[in-house]
């Protein structure tokens, strides 16, 4: 039995991970569950799986949740507060961590799991955008088993030689016979709307991906490419990359979910339904593989698959990201401290689509690429830009 911890199990990733596991009752045990303040989707979860521990980090919701499980004559230990994920992530009855927090929320408790020496299932990218080296340096020196759960990272992982997936983020690629990772997007709800129109597009608009079902700060990454951005900085991390081995791919059908090129010519693709219960299934059993509950791909229905290079004008904050990658820790830190502010204020309807690039550009501007050398200093800098930010939120905001 592997006994699982799920950070975030009440979001789309914690429910896709929970449905797999479902489906082999006799191979996982859930330890703990985790989430915010969904107390309804907390005790659906708690009716359904029986787990050891449920935290809630609101305290409001971590009452109601114990009152109404007491009620109910539930085994489940409820526990309340921030502090309470790091417990979780860490114990020493967890084989497996499931990281789908969304956002920085997620990097103590990721990094709690990875500290313990677990095997990481990493959805939470933002953990690893925020602290890149460090967070790689954390996994090297506990000997956690860091699997990557994001499509994307999980089809390259697929697609590497066994040799290379063992030495994640130390691996020389060239070595490994890699010439470029290739990093398939789809470009999102508004890749074929004019230019003009963008500065409009709703919360509801922004959020209705075409192929995939996520949560709703992932979806507004999707559409203005920022995922793909905080993706090539994953990927950077994750493989070991140089500027010249990593590209994006514009990839509308989602049905190949990236690709290694090998210096012989070659290149190899992962390819699958847009479905995060495969890369889910895969982590969970690797190396052997289970059933996802997800069908095989119907080649009879695919009549084509295009690709293309990003648009420059419509998707400013893909090349955001690519500069900031390579500029420093700080950048990235920033960034993504930036747009989630910038995402949060878009989604509550008080700023413009297009206004979350410029947020992200104009903190990126303001403040100073300094030495980043602790996790502490990774939470100094994530708060100052998240001040300057919200300060450009007032800038932008809509009448
Ligand atoms: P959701 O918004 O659907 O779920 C987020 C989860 O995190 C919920 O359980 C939520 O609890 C919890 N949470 C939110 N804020 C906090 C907080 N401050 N402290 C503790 N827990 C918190 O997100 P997704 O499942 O879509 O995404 C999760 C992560 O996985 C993200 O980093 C995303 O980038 C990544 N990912 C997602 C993919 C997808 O298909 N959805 C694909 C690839 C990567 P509550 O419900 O109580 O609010
Ligand atoms: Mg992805």
């Amino acid at each position: 039995m592997q006994s699982i911890t799920i950070l975030g199990a009440t979001g789309s990733i914690g429910k896709s991970t929970l449905a797999v596991i479902n489906e082999h009752p006799q191979r996982f045990n859930l330890f703990a569950v985790t989430a915010h303040a969904n107390v309804a989707e907390m005790l659906s979860i708690c009716a359904r799986f029986n787990p050891t521990y449920a935290v809630m980090v609101d305290e409001q919701a971590g009452l109601a949740l114990r009152q109404q499980l007491l009620e109910q004559r539930s085994s489940t230990e409820v526990l309340i507060g921030p502090a309470a994920l790091l417990d979780v992530a860490s114990a020493s009855e967890v084989d497996t961590v499931m990281a789908a927090i969304v956002g920085a929320a997620g990097l103590l408790p990721t990094l709690a799991a990875v500290n313990a020496g677990k095997r990481i299932l990493l959805a939470n990218k933002e953990a690893l955008v925020m602290s890149g080296q460090l967070f790689m340096d954390a996994v090297a020196r506990s000997g956690a088993e860091l699997l990557p759960i994001d499509s994307e990272h999980n089809a390259i992982f697929q697609c590497l030689p066994t040799a290379a997936q063992q030495a994640l983020g130390q691996a020389d690629l060239a070595a490994h016979g890699v010439s470029k990772i290739l990093l398939t997007g789809s470009g999102g709800p508004f890749r074929e709307l004019p230019l003009a129109e963008l500065a409009q597009q709703t919360p509801a608009a922004a959020c209705a991906h075409p192929n995939w079902s996520m949560g709703q700060k992932i979806s507004v990454d999707s559409a203005t490419m920022l995922n793909k951005g905080l993706e090539y900085i994953e990927a950077r991390w994750l493989f070991n990359c140089q500027r010249e081995q990593l590209e994006v791919v514009v990839h509308p059908q989602s049905v190949i979910h990236s690709m290694v090129s090998f210096t012989d010519g070659s290149v190899i693709a992962q390819l699958g339904q847009p479905d995060m219960r495969t890369p889910i299934a895969y982590g969970l059993s690797y190396p052997a593989r289970i059933s996802s509950g997800v069908a095989a791909l119907d080649f009879s229905q695919l009549s084509q698959l295009t690709f293309s290079t990003a648009e420059a004008a419509r998707y400013p904050s893909l090349a955001l990201a690519i500069e900031a990658c390579w500029q420093g820790q700080a950048a990235t830190t920033m960034l993504n401290a930036a747009n989630e502010i910038a995402v949060e204020a878009f989604l509550g309807t008080q700023i413009g689509f297009t206004a979350i690039a410029e947020i992200c550009d104009r903190v990126l501007n303001e403040i100073a690429v300094i030495p980043v050398s602790s996790i502490d200093d990774v939470i100094a800098i994530d708060q100052q830009a998240r001040q300057v930010a919200q300060r450009w939120v007032e800038h932008y905001r809509l009448c």
